[in-house]
């Protein structure tokens, strides 16, 4: 073991000690009238005297960090090099940035660190961005396919010569606002707090005894947006916007298994997103790390099992229930957090809204945005075995604009058995 990882490894510093609290860390005042009141959020490791935030950066790859500063890969007081790490087009604040209520899991200013708190990093404070912006181009299948039975027009513009997607795309990184998340969920602070501690084995103990600290950087997936046109058309309700907000499936997603709709449903509001950005108006695509219904893949692959062997086989009328017996509740993608994303572009208006889900649509309008057309997904790109998911989520009160199947026929919706 060479010295410098003994160094590391010899002392531990408890965070959950009262003489933790140092008068050297920045206040954070939520929601405040401009970005130097609300206060810079510092998780940083190097300086603990600076730390206003429980937690640290990088969601859930922060174990990988901890793995490469073990290994001593990592300089353990390294600081991010950002000069030209900077926004290729200008991400304009927004009314709801100096809103405490409109964002809770998200820190709107978290692209915006150079500019400002520049002169605290001067001074020494190690503040990380939270939120990145670059731009790419597409390659997708499904995109050549619909240039070429003529749905999408080359235009040299939104769609290049060789048949690419210009884009521009935003990673987030958690940054939860306690008080705003518990008052989201309908709960109290200090319970939620509570139950967050115990729950995740112990991870964060000034979850409990820091109550002054309100900003928690939790250790889990991040958000991608990417954005079909001008990203400042996406504040301008009269400009036409056609959007997915689509939790992560990487079975179908990336792998393109057949038993859900994900893939299909995800290409088809990437089309849609181009064609409403050639015709003048933006499109948006927002994928969340929240893979099956943030219950994760083992998860999910032993309720497709379950699906599959249950007597009767695999059929709409249990689609549900089967994801409850096994994983204890149906769903966990807390949807109720998912219009931050929106609310961070200035968003108020959506014209064209690419999801059959109630939970998105009522968490959405909830959150004051209005939806005019909601867009389900086109029959003829439904997988034979994904007819299953489709017809119970229907039943179940999904948006559509088809037939809803009830008792007998929702039972005479059945998938492949497991070993055909
Ligand atoms: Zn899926």
């Amino acid at each position: 073991m060479s010295n410098k990882k003994f160094e590391r490894a010899s002392h531990v510093v408890l965070t959950s000690h009262s003489n933790q609290i140092f008068k050297e860390s920045l206040p954070i005042k939520w929601g405040a009238d401009n970005a130097k009141e609300r206060g810079p959020v510092i998780a940083t490791i190097s300086e603990k005297e600076n730390r206003n935030a429980i937690g640290t950066h990088s969601g859930s790859y922060t174990v990988y960090r901890a793995l490469s500063i073990a290994n001593g890969d990592f300089p353990k007081d390294h600081r991010p090099e950002l000069e030209n790490t900077h926004s290729p087009v200008e991400v304009k604040p927004q009314a709801s940035w100096f809103d405490p209520e409109k964002m809770v899991a998200i820190d709107p200013w978290g692209a915006h660190i150079q500019e400002m708190y520049g002169d605290y990093i001067k001074e020494g404070y190690n503040i990380k961005p939270t939120i990145a912006v670059t731009q790419a181009r597409l390659h997708i299948p499904e995109i050549f396919d619909a240039i070429e039975k003529g749905r999408l027009e080359i235009d040299g513009d939104i769609i290049a010569k060789d048949g690419s997607v210009k884009v521009t795309k935003v990673a987030f990184e958690p940054v939860w606002y306690l008080p705003g998340i518990a008052k989201r969920l309908g709960v109290d602070e200090g319970e939620l707090r509570k139950i967050l501690f115990n729950e995740t084995g112990g991870m964060f103990p000034e979850l409990v005894t820091r109550p002054d600290l309100k900003v928690l950087l939790p250790p889990i997936g991040s958000t991608t947006a990417y954005i079909f046109g001008d990203i400042n058309n996406l504040s301008n309700p009269e400009v036409e916007l056609s959007c997915r907000v689509h939790d992560e499936c990487n079975g179908s997603d990336v792998f393109g298994s057949d038993i859900c709709t994900c893939r299909p449903y995800l290409t088809y509001g990437i089309e849609h997103a181009t064609k409403t950005a050639q015709n003048g108006g933006v499109g948006l695509i927002v994928y969340y790390r929240k893979e099956g219904r943030a219950l994760g893949e083992v998860t999910k692959f032993l309720v497709y099992n379950a699906r599959k062997r249950q007597e009767g086989g695999d059929s709409a009328a249990t689609y549900f229930k089967r994801t409850e017996c096994v994983a204890g509740v149906e769903d966990a993608r807390f949807q109720e957090f998912m219009p931050d994303i929106l609310q961070y572009f200035g968003i108020t208006k959506i014209h064209n809204l690419h999801s059959m889900s109630n939970m998105k649509y009522d968490a959405i309008t909830k959150s004051g945005i209005e939806v005019v057309n909601r867009v389900s997904i086109p029959d003829d790109l439904i997988p034979a075995d994904a007819q299953v998911e489709m017809e119970a989520k229907k039943a179940a009160g999904y948006f559509t604009d088809g037939e809803i199947k009830d008792g007998n026929d929702l039972d005479k919706v059945v998938g492949r058995e497991l070993e055909e």
